[in-house]
């Protein structure tokens, strides 16, 4: 019995389908990289922007065929795509695929093979879920993630959902409310990955910062509960490394600056969203804070965490956006000199306030020159950045080897992708790598 699983999106999709995975392994069924191959069939899917969501469409219509020719294959859809509403015309509009599940919640799959497969594993993991949704008194049906396949860094997602509610992001409508997991809960988790052979640990949440506020445990609480968190996890023995994203300007407490600093595991990592270097435009988001506060905010965070590096979200060709309002980023981008942003064209989103009342006039090509000029101008950023790593040693910890190029890889505690040949076993130890070779997104080295 086989399963294969197909992954886009975020960190948090990434999170969800290595625990489905594990679910599967429990259950008796074996990796495959090929879907025709598969007794079960996931798609994790994703609808951020239009892109994403029209290859999950491409590949649900792909496997319309093999359906048809095994009908006894279970197909499911889980994800954004679906959204926890999994509104009944997704079923009228692919009526071959069997089964559609929320984000993070499979527990509808394992009903589904305990009936179909008669799989009485699945019975099992049906009650797990049930024990802990009565235990934590919410939706928890995460599972640990699997020890097969296990990498040295791991993504634990810890609050789940959203609820702030941007113009033009869709995730809250699809990933429902903001909710947080106990500590307990993930402090099990995260003895269990370790235990498991994991060196790093990357805390996932849409707003990573709100982590905590909505739990009882932290009533009343004066620290920052991710502060708590992070001290909490920090005393796991083998535990080597811990990061979290994706934070939200307006959330970042000094606090949890100071305990990035403070605590040698906690990595000089900060994943911290712009989205608009204009204020009429991040008013128009509904971002709730303005371009002086996240100067502020960079310089603070720069003061308070030595050496760390920050990377940003930006979307371009927002509704209405001039070309002043997008020199406005621009600018800011420039004078910033920040160590990563992901840039990405505006989308229009279904349900959206931008959607419902602004008009997306920006044509693609005007989107895509835009996006285009940002990414040139962090690309010269970079470089000047990572040619001061050049005859300097880093210390990386080693996640992985690229067969095409016979070299192992790993980031750096700054979150710097760096690659090195070497004959020996590296995977997850850390390695002392001297750089030779220096560009805009990764360097290369030598053990030395
Ligand atoms: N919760 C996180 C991440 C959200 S999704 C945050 O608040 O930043 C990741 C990124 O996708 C966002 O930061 C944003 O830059 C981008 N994004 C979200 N909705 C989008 C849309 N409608 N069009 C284009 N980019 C979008």
């Amino acid at each position: 019995m086989h399963y294969h699983i197909w992954t886009s999106g975020c960190q948090m999709n990434v999170a969800d389908s290595q625990r489905v995975a594990a679910g599967l392994e429990r259950l008796g069924y074996l990796p495959t990289k090929r879907a025709k191959d598969a007794d079960v069939i996931l798609l994790n899917t994703c609808v951020v922007r239009q892109q994403p969501e029209d290859k999950a469409v491409g590949r649900i219509n792909q496997l319309k065929r093999v359906k048809a020719r095994h009908p006894e294959r279970v197909l499911a859809v889980m994800g954004c795509f679906v959204g926890v509403k999994s509104p009944v015309s997704l079923q009228k509009r692919f009526p071959w695929v069997d089964l559609f599940l929320p984000p993070s919640d499979p527990t509808d799959l394992w009903a589904y093979l305990a009936e179909h497969a008669e799989l009485a594993e699945a019975q099992t993991l049906i009650a797990d879920a049930e024990a802990r949704r009565l235990a934590l008194g919410r939706t928890d049906t995460i599972l640990p993630p699997s020890e097969a396949g296990q990498t040295p860094t791991a993504y634990l997602p810890i609050v789940l959902g959203c609820s702030h509610a941007c113009t033009y992001c869709v995730i809250p409508y699809r990933r429902g409310v903001e909710r947080s997991r106990p500590v307990a809960v993930i402090v099990a988790e995260a003895e269990q990955l370790v235990a498991q052979g994991v060196k790093e640990l990357t805390l996932l949440g849409q707003i990573v910062d709100r982590y905590g506020y909505d739990l009882p445990e932290f009533a009343g609480a004066e620290e920052t509960p991710l502060v708590t968190l992070l001290y909490r996890l920090h005393e796991i023995e083998g535990l080597q490394r811990l990061r979290f994203l994706t934070s939200h300007p307006h959330w970042m407490k000094d606090d949890l600056l100071r305990a990035v600093a403070a605590l040698p595991k906690v990595c000089e990592h900060i994943e911290v969203p712009i989205q608009a270097g204009d204020d009429e435009i991040l008013t128009q988001m509904r971002r709730g804070y303005t371009v002086a506060d996240y100067r502020r905010l960079v310089a603070r965070i720069r003061e308070l965490i030595p050496n760390v590096s920050i990377a940003t979200d930006i979307i371009v060709g927002f509704p209405g956006e001039t070309e002043e309002q997008f020199q406005h980023t621009y600018e800011l981008l420039e004078e910033l000199r920040l160590d990563k942003a992901h840039i990405a064209r505006y989308s229009a989103r279904p349900l959206t306030v931008a959607t419902r009342t602004l008009e997306d006039a920006l044509s693609h090509e005007e989107k895509e020159r835009r996006r285009r000029v940002l990414d040139d101008l962090q690309s010269r950023i970079l470089a000047a950045k990572n040619a001061r790593y050049l005859g300097e040693t880093v210390e990386i910890l080693v996640a992985g080897y690229q067969e095409r190029k016979n070299r192992w890889y790993g980031r750096t505690r700054t979150d710097r992708l760096v690659f090195f040949e070497s004959a020996g076993d590296w995977l997850g130890q850390l390695a002392q790598i001297k750089i030779t070779w220096a560009g805009p997104w990764s360097l290369v080295g030598e053990k030395s």
